[in-house]
């Protein structure tokens, strides 16, 4: 690694100037000045003794100028760190000003690399910084630089040249890209990365300094890591105002969980066999004042980024009980409600504690309430908290959905340690089910194995009356769709309600039996 070897050098180099140089060296002034004497008289002694104080005093000023030209660079891969990237960029900015010259702004984010490294060590993970600070050194240009920006993060800035476009930067981008997920062997075992890309070419930069640049680039790079993996973007001027507005999206769903602003609605789930409702799905929406009504994919995001989700799970949760309660009163029998639990809430080791103790408060028994989890969240390992978790929860009465099934890597095996009752198979094996014989294929297969290991199935995102029949002729216990209803505010579920069961009232009853 030519770049390491150089800047070990020069480190060494640089501590024994120090050593030789710093001031406990006056210590051996008497003895020099008395050899001094002793070989050459007098004038020696005088000479040595002001001398030499002297000359220590005017090295000490030439070693801390040249201290301030050596570049401080990070052990492990020998590149720059943060503070040289940005002295570099006030420097580089003035040269393109002055000099009409081009340039651009690179930000690599690894994108696995926590994990990589929780699994694999640190050693493991230096090598790897050191593989890749070796790799991208290689790709660019002599009087480009690379630096290291800690974590998982590299930034590249490019020399200023005549002509940089946005087709010679994407294809940088690009190359950069390759290079960091070429896997990395590490003792012996080939490790392999994705990363996000974003760049911001030194004319896109929202103003002329050192940090409107950085921040333009941080802006494109968040954007690449939104449409992870593996995503490039480069900074413009509309993924600044997007990028504004999520921020203030961000700041105001801080105090939307407090002004009550967010709350569950409800979606209908219904079995194929007897078209009666099974349960709802609690889905948060929120009431902002100004936009109406805003969908999660547009929140969630933002209360995960203030650390609100637990807040969101507890306002979420409190609102299925108590509309669970409030049917109960109203006379309709629905026999649960299921509410989404991430992975962040169910690492709680007080969680099934806390479902305990509010289905006591409410007075209802554990098994109408539903918890749903990601696949994602199954695949982990079952000594963690989140498996405890569930598997406490299952013991106390409470169902378990697998959401989403069929998108993520739960093993069977972990199904079954998991205590899962029932799997949701996600939309993408659903949509057209009724015309294409792939999709058929497809959900019969789960639905075999599904029978096999005794689990029920719930169809997701049902859209039409065709895709309903056919999935109840594969042999579906349940459906969840637009088909059916889409999410409603409590309100609205007690005409949504009646008028289902007045429909169901009227319809001759093809199979009998139990709901669930
Ligand atoms: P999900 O848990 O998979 O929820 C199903 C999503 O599909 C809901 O989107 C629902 O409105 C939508 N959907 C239902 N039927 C259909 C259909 O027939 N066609 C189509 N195209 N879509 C349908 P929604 O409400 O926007 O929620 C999106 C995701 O946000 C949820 O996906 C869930 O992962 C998350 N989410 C929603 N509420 C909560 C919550 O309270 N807590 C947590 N942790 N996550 C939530
Ligand atoms: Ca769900
Ligand atoms: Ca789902």
């Amino acid at each position: 690694m030519a770049s390491h070897g150089r800047a070990a050098f020069h480190s060494h180099s640089k501590r024994l100037a120090e050593w030789l140089l710093g001031p406990h060296m006056l210590a051996f002034v008497p003895a020099i000045a008395l050899s001094a004497f002793w070989i050459a008289g007098e004038l020696a002694l005088v000479t040595v003794a002001l001398g030499l104080p002297i000359l220590y005093l005017l090295a000490g000023t030439l070693t801390d100028a040249r201290a301030a030209q050596i570049r401080e660079v990070d052990a492990t891969t020998g590149l720059p760190l943060q503070n040289q990237l940005e002295t570099d960029i006030d420097k580089l900015g003035l040269t393109c000003r002055d000099t009409g010259r081009k340039s651009a702004l690179y930000l690599i984010q690894l994108e696995e690399f926590d994990a990589l490294s929780q699994r694999y060590g640190q050693e493991a993970a230096a090598t790897l910084l050191e593989r890749l600070a070796e790799r991208f050194r290689a790709l660019v240009r002599e009087e480009d630089t690379i630096y290291w920006l800690g974590g998982a993060r590299f930034a590249v800035l490019v020399a200023p040249v005549p002509q940089f476009e946005l087709e010679t930067a994407i294809q940088l981008a690009s190359r950069l890209q390759s290079a960091a997920e070429e896997p990395v062997s590490v003792n012996m075992q080939a490790l392999f990365l994705s990363s996000a890309i974003g760049f911001c070419l030194s004319t896109r930069s929202p103003e002329n300094t050192t940090d409107a640049w950085i921040k333009a680039a941080d802006t494109a790079l968040n954007e690449a890591a939104r449409n992870a993996p593996s995503s490039i973007r480069a900074y413009s001027a509309e993924m600044g105002e997007t990028s504004m507005k999520r921020e203030a999206l961000t700041r105001e769903a801080f105090f939307a969980l407090d002004n009550g602003e967010i709350a569950p609605w409800f979606q209908p789930q219904l079995s194929t066999d007897t078209g009666r409702v099974t349960g709802f799905e609690a889905l948060a929406r929120w009431h902002h004042p100004k936009r109406g009504t805003v969908a999660p994919a547009e929140f969630l995001p933002a209360l995960q980024d203030s650390g609100q989700m637990e807040r969101l799970g507890e306002v979420v949760l409190y609102g299925a009980l108590t509309a669970l309660k409030a049917w109960d009163r109203a006379g309709f029998y629905v026999p649960c409600v299921a509410v989404n639990f991430t992975a962040e809430e169910l690492r709680n080791p007080k969680l099934a504690e806390k479902i305990r103790w509010d289905l006591d408060r409410f007075d209802l028994a554990p098994n109408r309430l539903t918890i749903e989890v990601l696949e994602t969240i199954v695949a982990g390992s079952p000594e963690d908290a989140a498996a405890r978790n569930l598997a406490a929860l299952a013991k106390l009465g409470c169902r378990i959905d697998l959401d989403d099934f069929g998108t993520g890597h739960a093993s069977i095996t972990a199904i079954r340690q998991f205590a899962i009752e029932r799997i949701k198979i996600d939309r993408s094996f659903i949509s057209r089910v009724d015309k294409d014989q792939e999709q058929q294929r497809m959900v019969s297969a789960i639905q075999t194995m599904a029978e096999r290991l005794g689990l029920e199935t719930l169809a997701e995102g049902v859209e039409t009356s065709g895709e309903h029949a056919m999935l109840g002729q594969l042999g579906c216990a349940h459906v969840q769709g637009f088909a059916i209803a889409r999410p409603m505010p409590f309100d609205e579920t007690l005409g949504w309600l009646t008028q289902h069961n007045s429909k169901l009232g009227a319809l001759p009853q093809i199979r009998g039996g139990n709901a669930i």
